[in-house]
């Protein structure tokens, strides 16, 4: 019945959920292991000695942020709703993301609503959703390139906009992308998508992207405006 195969449905997304993580967890585990062998023999050329010290610290690094992420999208707390104008968060991730940025001299543009409402939301997590598209556009673009953060009232919906002009998302990855642990990042944790769409559902709202006129993509997220948001999660 219906139920049932909802049940198997569930149990299907949690086992294919905990391969990801044991094959996430059993990369960094295999370097440290090997690396940990190479200071047991001790015979290795110093230099060796050196590069296996550093393997161990940052595998294990890599480890600590994997699980911080995973516990994070595993069991996200539940937004604690605030009155919040929109784009004093734009304007705070602007500033948060700008060393990022400038490291590639990429400029972030700011286009902010002339009378911009409130809205309710958990501004640490909107906080946290923003930066993680803003970051994801940066390292999506070309180097002296703009990302243009607009924030756009609609009758019933305000949105945020996150638009690059950077390498795209190819349509046959389209669906994967807000899958945990999907990534196309040497040190990517695939995380951070997975972890904003849950905050964004949480919120009654969504998190969708688009192909845009400058050749990249464009990011929104789509809140309600003037109902109560869901907590349903
Ligand atoms: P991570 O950043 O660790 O790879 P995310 O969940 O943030 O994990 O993103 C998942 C994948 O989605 C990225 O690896 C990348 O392939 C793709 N992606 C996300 N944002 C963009 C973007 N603005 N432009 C192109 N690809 C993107
Ligand atoms: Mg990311």
């Amino acid at each position: 019945n219906v139920e049932r195969m909802k049940q198997a449905e569930r149990m299907s997304a949690t086992g294919r959920l905990a391969a990801s993580l044991a094959h996430e967890i059993r990369n960094p585990l295999a370097s440290i292991s090997g690396a940990a062998g190479i200071l047991r023999r001790g015979a290795a050329p110093a230099e060796y000695l050196e590069d296996s010290l550093d393997i161990i610290q940052k595998e294990s690094q890599r480890l600590n942020k994997l699980l911080t992420g995973f516990l994070n999208f595993a069991k996200p707390r539940l937004p604690r709703l605030q009155h919040t104008e929109p784009d004093s968060i734009v304007v705070s991730v602007a500033s948060l993301a700008s060393h990022a940025a400038q490291e590639r001299r990429i400029t972030i543009e700011h286009q902010p609503l002339a009378l911009s409402p409130e809205i309710d939301c958990d501004p640490e997590q909107l906080r946290q959703v923003l930066l993680n598209l803003v970051l994801n556009a940066i390292e999506a673009s070309p180097a002296d390139s703009r990302i243009i953060l607009r924030t756009i009232c609609e009758d019933r919906h305000i949105c945020l906009d996150v638009e690059d002009c950077g390498i795209g998302i190819p349509d046959d990855m389209a669906e994967r992308i807000f899958d945990p642990f999907f990534t196309t990042k040497p040190k990517g944790t695939g995380l951070g998508l997975a972890i904003s769409s849950t905050i964004i559902a949480q919120h009654g709202g969504t998190l969708t992207f688009h192909k845009n006129a400058r050749g990249g993509t464009t990011f929104r997220i789509q809140f309600p405006l003037g109902q109560e948001a869901s907590h349903a999660s």
